[in-house]
């Protein structure tokens, strides 16, 4: 039995996640002390929840201590099987994340599967579902993976209420992989969504990100959503290169201005076109465990996280590779390859 200190690192429910994720990979089980130990709220809220509860459904697995609020949680995984699956959060929180948790052990079952998940799909802690949909699956689909991703309506922290709908066709082995430059510039535009919330929000965020990027015209776009469907405001700047897209979010909020919301995702979008790296912090984060299963591959990153850091120990934990954060170009990069049983470089 693996044992894991959710106090690790950053000490999030990514370390969770991610064991999850392995346990139900490798067949290899895990006990995981003081989850989400150094979180405000520790122990599993609503989203940790239902990934445990769908990582048991997914392969058919056991599980002590999956209660809201447990710190202790001892999971031993079954065999994953193909099928269709609906997951409920009941709150805001993520299904992308749930979707995250499931995926990959999706692609080593016997059959296609189909997801259901209904909950939050636009939340300031979690990828949103168009960060999928643009920046994460078409990564894996370089990879071999074969992941569709529609939202059929989005459900914005706090209320909730999202549906999103996923297909993966299974896979047989992932397939190594390495983005080091990102290549010519194909597209850049901003979205500002809104729902139940007044169109002149949108304008106003998008007017600034025009200013502050020089964009115009058919690069800055509303998004109108039926009213039922919020309330809710998020504005995205989507940029598309030759070799990766990526997505930048920030959300409206009462107390937060138009232009607030519009300077916080234009400062992060020009700190990553600034840096010449591929993947912005959070995609990186994410395609780390893709990579491991891979067996290897690399990119280069704009800012190595202490959620990256700590994810790398977890992947670390159950599979025979080793991360590398260095410097490529002159650019931040995060290698990964497999190492032979005694932990030493193949
Ligand atoms: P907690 O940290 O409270 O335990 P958690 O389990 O929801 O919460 P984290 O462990 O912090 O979350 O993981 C959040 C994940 O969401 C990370 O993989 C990160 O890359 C991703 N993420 C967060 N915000 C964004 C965003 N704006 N766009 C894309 N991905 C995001």
């Amino acid at each position: 039995m693996i044992e894991l200190d959710g106090a690790l690192g950053e000490g999030g429910g990514q370390i969770l996640r991610s064991a999850l994720t392995l346990a139900m990979i490798t067949g290899r089980p895990f006990r995981i002390r003081n989850i989400r130990a150094n979180r405000a709220k520790p122990g599993l809220m609503r989203q940790h929840l239902v990934a445990v509860q769908a990582a048991l459904r997914v392969c058919g697995g056991e599980a002590t201590g999956a209660a809201l609020g447990s710190q202790d949680l001892a999971f031993v995984p079954g065999p994953v099987t193909g099928g269709d699956y609906e997951f409920a959060i009941g709150t805001a929180g993520s299904c992308t994340l749930v979707l995250q948790t499931v995926l990959p052990a999706l692609l080593k079952a016997d059959k296609p599967s189909t997801l259901r998940l209904a909950g939050g799909t636009h939340n300031p802690m979690a990828p949103p579902v168009q960060f999928l949909q643009r920046a994460w699956c078409p990564r894996l689909a370089e990879m071999g993976a074969c992941i569709d991703i529609d939202l059929e309506r989005f459900g914005f922290y706090p209320t909730g209420g999202g549906i999103v709908d996923a297909r993966v066709e299974p896979c047989t082995a992932l397939q190594p992989r390495t983005w080091m430059t990102r290549g010519e510039p194909r597209a850049a535009y901003a979205e500002a969504f809104v729902a139940g919330v007044p169109e002149r929000v949108a304008q106003r965020e998008l007017e600034c990100v025009g200013r502050a990027m020089h964009w115009s015209g058919n690069q800055l776009l509303i998004r109108g959503l039926p009213a039922d469907q919020g309330p809710g405001n998020a504005l995205m700047l989507t940029l598309d290169h030759e070799h990766a897209t990526e997505v930048f979010t920030a959300f409206g909020a009462k107390s937060v201005t138009s232009e607030e919301v519009a300077h916080q995702v234009v400062r992060r979008t020009r700190q990553y076109l600034e840096s010449r790296a591929v993947f912005a912090e959070y995609l990186a984060d994410q395609m780390m465990l893709p990579l491991a299963l891979a067996g290897g591959g690399g990119f280069t990153l704009d800012e190595v996280s202490m959620h990256a850091r700590t994810n790398a120990q977890v992947i670390e934990t159950f599979l025979p590779v080793r991360f590398t954060f260095g410097r490529w170009d002159g650019v931040d990069s995060c290698t990964v390859e497999r190492t032979n049983t005694k932990g030493l470089r193949a």
